[in-house]
């Protein structure tokens, strides 16, 4: 590393993400210039395959000049105004309509926020602010699920059901409780049918149900299906029987497509595929294909008018964010949806996804590979773990990142959710790259 170099300036000013922040002060980080389409090139000039679509999120892959040109011309026009008291444009308007339009069911509202975990943090509230609207003050425990991720803030982190989001950050806050992951792959016991391990989630949150009170259980939350836990798909019959649950116990379902959203299972929501009529969705991510910060809270009536009664009652809804409904990101939002409806991108995403599929499937005949899955342009092959420093799948991710494709490692999981827009020939280019990672790493182990 160059003295006073990008890398070495990063070191000694930068407090990384999702890191180990001494091997940060050791290595450094890879400095990423620019990006076109599903590449990336660092400062050295090497290119990469975008294998997760950055963080799971640039739907129209990198160097999309409409959006550009969308945020240069509302930056000049009206580069900032706030949606407190009173106050709106029309680029979070039309937006707020369009995600009504789009909706898999009847939404009435739609709220902006800037992040995943920031929407799903002021659902947080907006569920307690409900029940004391409903004169249920009890009734606001929140079920999130083993695996599940919805973010890192204080409420968001403590849905999150994976430990290093709570390890020593001392959560989750006590009115959060996690049921049961339903991934047969990792949970299924041996012997254990699919459809009997399906019957056995659901049991689990009939009992954690039982065992807290109805009374005292406002939401479930969930994404239709896992990503960051590591691409975990619901077996058959899941969602059918959770809804079926929630119902019988007046209990919220608040789903989050912040990954899922807009395409990436093969219809507009994941919801669609998975058969679920969810209260609350909530967007981030793919709804700006990350260009700007941008999410959305969308509700239906029996989250909006008790809240809205509630905030009558008080004379305000004391919540908003300096940038809630930002008119450069809401801009940007809407002409990436335009260019995800204009080129077809969820009928791309149907189209190719059987090839998406079977290069999972070819590459899960790999001699490290155990098995695979996958739903649209999502999938994950998970690898027969080995002793080594790091587990299966940071070695492989590492070595894959070497030779070229950017994915990401979870468990021992090799975790695939490519730009929207790939092609058949750059899927081949991205697994052909990733069996030769795979080989590498195989000769390498012996
Ligand atoms: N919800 C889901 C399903 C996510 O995958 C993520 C991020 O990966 C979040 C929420 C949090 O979003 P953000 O990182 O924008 O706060």
């Amino acid at each position: 590393i160059q003295p006073n170099s990008v890398e070495a300036r990063d070191i000694a000013y930068q407090m990384p993400a999702a890191a180990d922040m001494r091997r940060h002060e050791e290595t450094g980080s890879v400095v990423m210039e620019r990006g076109d389409g599903i590449y990336v090139w660092d400062n050295t000039g090497k290119r990469y395959i975008e294998g997760l679509a950055g963080l799971w999120s640039v739907a129209v892959g990198f160097g999309e000049k409409r959006l550009a040109e969308v945020a240069r011309a509302q930056m000049e026009r009206l580069p900032y105004y706030h949606s407190f008291s009173y106050k709106t444009h029309g680029p979070s308007v039309d937006l707020a309509e369009k995600l009504i339009q789009l909706a898999p069911v009847a939404m009435s509202k739609v709220h902006f926020t800037s992040s995943g975990s920031e929407a799903n943090d002021l659902m947080v509230k907006m569920v307690w602010y409900r029940a004391n609207a409903l004169g249920q003050p009890l009734k606001k425990k929140i079920i999130g699920r083993i695996k599940g991720y919805h973010g890192v803030t204080i409420a968001a982190g403590s849905i999150t059901g994976l430990p290093r989001n709570h390890e020593s950050f001392d959560l989750p806050l006590d009115r959060m409780v996690h049921t049961s992951c339903p991934s047969y792959v990792h949970f299924g016991q041996p012997g254990e049918s699919e459809a009997d391990f399906t019957a056995r989630m659901l049991q689990d949150l009939e009992d954690l149900i039982a065992r807290e009170g109805p009374e005292t259980i406002a939401a479930f939350w969930g994404e239709p299906a896992m990503g960051a836990g590591g691409v975990l798909l619901p077996p058959e019959g899941y969602w059918q029987g959770v809804q079926e649950i929630l119902r019988r116990h007046d209990i919220l379902l608040v789903a989050d497509e912040v990954i899922c959203g807009f395409g990436r299972t093969g219809h507009m929501f994941a919801c669609t595929t998975y058969g679920i009529a969810p209260d609350v969705i909530v967007l981030s991510k793919q709804l700006s294909s990350s260009y700007l910060p941008l999410s959305a809270i969308v509700m239906n009536d029996r989250v909006y008018q008790p809240i809205a009664d509630e905030s009558h009652r008080l004379g305000v809804f004391g919540h908003g964010f300096t940038a809630s409904g930002h008119p450069v990101a809401t801009a940007v939002g809407l002409e990436n949806l335009k260019i995800i409806e204009e080129r077809d991108l969820v009928g791309h995403v149907q189209r190719i996804s059987p090839h998406f599929m079977d290069r999972l499937a070819r590459l899960a005949t790999h001699p490290l590979a155990a098995s695979w899955r996958g739903v649209g342009l999502m999938g994950a092959v998970e690898l027969t773990p080995w002793e080594t420093p790091f587990t299966a799948a940071q070695t492989v991710a590492a070595r894959m990142e070497q030779e070229g494709v950017i994915i990401r490692g979870i468990g021992e999981a090799i975790c695939f959710c490519p730009p929207l827009i790939i092609t058949d020939a750059q899927i081949d280019e991205m697994f052909d790259i990733a069996t030769r990672a795979f080989d590498a790493v195989l000769a390498e182990r012996g």
